[in-house]
Formats: C-alpha cells, structure tokens, sequence
C-alpha cells in the first residue's frame, strides 16, 4: 500500500537486485593464447578492448563483471599474461596462482588443438593444491571434428572438458551452466569462511611507496604474529598480525615483503596481484607517497578498490618528507585529484619515522564501521521526505520527478534503492548521495545508489 504504485513483486526484485553482496570471483586461467581473452569478452558480453590489446601494452584492468542466467559474478582475466625472467611456465604458474587465490571457482582453458602441455601440468598440479572447484574449457572446437581432441583432455584428471569455440561461442553456454554449479550464490571462500574471524585488509600501492617498509614498522613495534588459528585453514600469502590490540588478516604480505622487484613489464603482473589483494580483503589501506605528485597509477588502484566495493583508507607516507611548500601542494593536489574519494579517511604516516602509526587502526574501523552501515528504512524514509520537500528535482518538460520512497537493499558496501515517479538527473543524484553521506556518515566506504522509476 506504502509503495505508491509500484508493483510489489518490482519492489522485490528491485531490492533483491541491488542487494547483493560482494560478488563470487570466478578466475579464467591457462597458458598464453588458448584464447582466455576471448573467452572472457565472450562472457562479458562486449569488447572492452581486451583482445584488441597490443603486445607490451599494459592492461590495468583485470576483474569484470558479469551474468549468465540471471547470476552476477565477477571474472578476474589472466590473459594479460607476461612471461618474465622466472621463464614460461613459473610465469604462468605465478599470475595463475593469484587469481586462483582469489576466486570461488576456476575456469581452466586449454587449446585442445594443441593439447595438453607441461605447462598445462604445472597449472593443474596448482589448482588441485588450490582444491578450488574447476571447470575444464577445451577451446578452439570450432566445430564437431574437434570434439575428439576435446576428449582427449580428460586426461588432465579434472573431469569432464566442456568442449568450447570462444570465437565462435560454440558451447560456450553449457560450460557456463556448469560454472553456475561450481560457483557459490556469494564469495564464500573469501567471506563466509572469514565470518567472526580477523578482518581482511589489502595494504596496496604503487611500487616504493612503502608497502613493506610499513608492514615491518608495524611488525617491529607491536606484532604478535599468531601462527595459525584453530580451524581455519592457514593460508601462507595471508599473514594474521596485531595492530593496536587487535589481530588483523593482511592479504597478500608475501607479496608486499617480496624484495625483488620483477624487472619492468611487470606492471600487469602488479595489477593483478593487487587486484587479487582486494577481492579477498574487505577494506584496502592505500598507500601513497607524500613526496611525490599524485599519479594515474595511484588513482587507478584506488578506483580498483572503490569498484571492488571495499572499504578505503588512504595512506600518505612519507610525511617525514615534506616540507611546508610541498605540504601546500599536496593539499591541494589531494582536493582536486582526489575529490571522489574525499569520503576515504586520510592518515599522514611515515614508515620510517613511525609518525601516526596510531591512527591507522582507529581509521581502518571507522572504514569497516562505515561499509557495514545499516539505515533502518524508517528513518531512511523520514530523511528522503525531508530532502524531497525542502530540494526537490527541477521540473523538467513541465513534469517534476519525485523520491517516493527508498530502502537500503544491502551493505559492504551499502546499496540504496530509490524508487521515483520519475528518472532523476545526475546532478540530483549527486546531491542525494551527497546528503546521504552528510546524514548517515559512511565514511570509508562507497555507496551504491539505484532508481528505479515508476512506468
Ligand atoms: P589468451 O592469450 O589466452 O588470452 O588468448 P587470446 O584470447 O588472445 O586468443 C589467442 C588467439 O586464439 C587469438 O588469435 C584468438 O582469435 C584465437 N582463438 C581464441 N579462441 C578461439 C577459438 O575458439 N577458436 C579459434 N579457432 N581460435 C580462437
Ligand atoms: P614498497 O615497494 O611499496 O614495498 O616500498 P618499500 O617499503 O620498499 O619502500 C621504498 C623506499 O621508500 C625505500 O627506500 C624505503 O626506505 C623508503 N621509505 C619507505 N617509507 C618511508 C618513509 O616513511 N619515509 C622515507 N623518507 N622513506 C621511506
């Protein structure tokens, strides 16, 4: 009755679509061209230039969204591969093994005109350490002649290969259906496991911002590493360690503690190591270095984390850097280069001093406080009526489109769902999320916000 025209079983599906929480990870994985890319276009439905890419050409993005039968999952895509001096198949091996950290299920592709290689072994010796469920694609079957050569890699020992054309999209559905089977309705490896357990932060940033240095300051002053706690299952990249009284999980620390650098193109190898980070964590400390200019590279690992939906804060290290003149600019810097994330909490550290180190877990929470948020639908309601009377929308075309009601459909992050009379600008949408924030706080998460309009 209280949904103003709106047909109720809409109102449901409305809520229930905006109200997922993180999504599955399925990871695509195999050697250089047996065709991962094109498969992953394929299932994302468009070309977002992955095929398209050049050789050396680096590609930042790794995780997509996606949908078969009515399921939203996300797709981490390896097919940025690059080999480096670790040689074929450690290479293959090494950026396979982060996606599959990461994800509730695998997609294993093979070029079944080719076979199965050694370096095909090397990735199936990993996933089964992995235990990860898999599903074996056998690609390149353009066609019925291929079928026997789609056979023939059973004897990989990972059941059934889903004979597929990529190109073609030749039984690229089948081998979908038997991904739903293998993937959980919600990211249940890296969530529900970790439910009452230490929360999972991804320290991340571009190399030299002091990653490392960071994570042994805070291990020199007040770390207990705890081994193993009964019952989970002891994850040798992930590293439980205390920090202002309280046992946190850190993704990935093998990483961040790696010495080596890998020589130069490893950029796609970074992105995906990061992105993998923080599929897997629920809030992302970004890191940023003070004494430099803010760069592409720093904005986009913050997008990473702001798109995976993760709780942010922002690190500036290297504090003990600056000078007054270089404070100035960095202010500034920050106000115009970062002001869509001006929500993110902000702590001045430096590694090397231990300047504020203190503040660091008291705005990882306020994060976590933010992304859990919950808005009792009352009061949600109170606050848009109010908003609606004192801002309405701008009539448009002689007609003035209005909130009528709203509901928070889910959190981590929160998910909104306003259902108007009719479609609200941008601008407007801006200014709700804006007062939203205002009213609600929210800091250290991103919201989501949905309208759906009456017809
Ligand atoms: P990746 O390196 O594993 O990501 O492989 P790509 O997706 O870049 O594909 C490598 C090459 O194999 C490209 O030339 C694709 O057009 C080709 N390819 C991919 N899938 C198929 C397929 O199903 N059939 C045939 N015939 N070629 C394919
Ligand atoms: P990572 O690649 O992000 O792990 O960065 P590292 O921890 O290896 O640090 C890169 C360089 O920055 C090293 O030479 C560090 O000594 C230096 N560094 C890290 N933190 C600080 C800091 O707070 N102040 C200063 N002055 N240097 C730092």
């Amino acid at each position: 009755a209280a949904q103003e025209g709106f047909d109720p079983e809409e109102v449901e599906g409305a809520i229930g679509e905006a109200g997922h929480g993180p999504l599955p990870v399925l990871a695509v994985v195999g050697r250089p061209n047996v065709g991962k890319s094109t498969l992953v276009n394929r299932i994302i439905g468009r070309r977002e230039a992955v095929v398209e890419d050049k050789p050396g050409v680096t590609r930042d993005r790794v995780t997509y969204e996606a949908e078969w039968a009515g399921r939203r999952f996300k797709i981490v895509d390896t097919g940025g591969w690059e080999q480096d001096v670790l040689g074929i198949d450690a290479s293959v091996a090494a950026q396979a093994e982060y996606a599959i950290e990461a994800a509730d299920a695998v997609v294993f592709v093979v070029d079944s005109t080719v076979g199965a290689t050694d370096t095909d072994e090397a990735v199936v010796r990993l996933l089964r350490k992995a235990g990860k469920p898999v599903v074996l694609c056998a690609n390149k079957v353009d066609g019925l002649s291929g079928e026997a050569d789609a056979t023939a890699l059973w004897s990989l020992g990972l059941g059934q290969p889903h004979p597929v054309s990529s190109l073609h999209g030749r039984g690229t559905g089948d081998m979908l259906d038997a991904v739903l089977e293998a993937l959980p309705e919600a990211p249940a490896q890296t969530f529900g496991q970790a439910v009452g357990g230490p929360r999972r932060i991804a320290l991340i940033g571009r190399p030299n911002v002091g990653k490392s240095s960071l994570l042994n300051r805070v291990a020199n002053e007040d770390r207990v590493v705890v081994n193993e706690i009964a019952g989970t299952t002891r994850d040798p990249v992930d590293e439980l360690i205390e920090l202002g009284g309280i046992t946190w999980k850190f993704i990935d620390t093998a990483g961040i503690r790696r010495r080596v650098h890998l020589q130069e193109g490893a950029d796609y190898y970074a992105s995906l190591r990061t992105a993998a980070a923080v599929e897997k964590a629920e809030v992302a400390v970004v890191l940023i270095d003070a004494s430099e200019s803010i760069s592409v590279q720093d904005q986009r690992i913050i997008t990473m984390a702001v798109e995976a939906g993760r709780a942010l804060v922002i690190a500036y290290n290297k504090w003990d850097t600056l000078d007054e003149e270089r404070r100035y600019y960095l202010e500034r810097e920050i106000e115009t280069e970062l002001a869509q994330v001006a929500w993110a909490p902000r702590v001045n550290v430096s590694a090397q001093t231990g300047r504020h180190m203190e503040k660091l877990v008291p705005a990882i929470e306020t994060a976590l406080a933010g992304w859990e948020t919950r808005i009792p639908t009352g009061r949600l309601n109170a606050f848009l009526g109010e908003i609606v009377a004192s801002h309405p929308h701008p009539v448009r075309g002689g007609k003035q489109p209005r909130i009528l009601f709203g509901t928070q459909a889910g959190a981590k992050p929160p998910r909104f769902v306003l259902f108007a009379s009719g479609f609200l600008e941008a601008g407007y949408r801006r200014f709700i999320e804006r007062r939203l924030r205002e009213e609600f706080g929210f800091d250290g998460t991103p919201i989501h916000i949905s309208v759906r309009v009456r017809e």
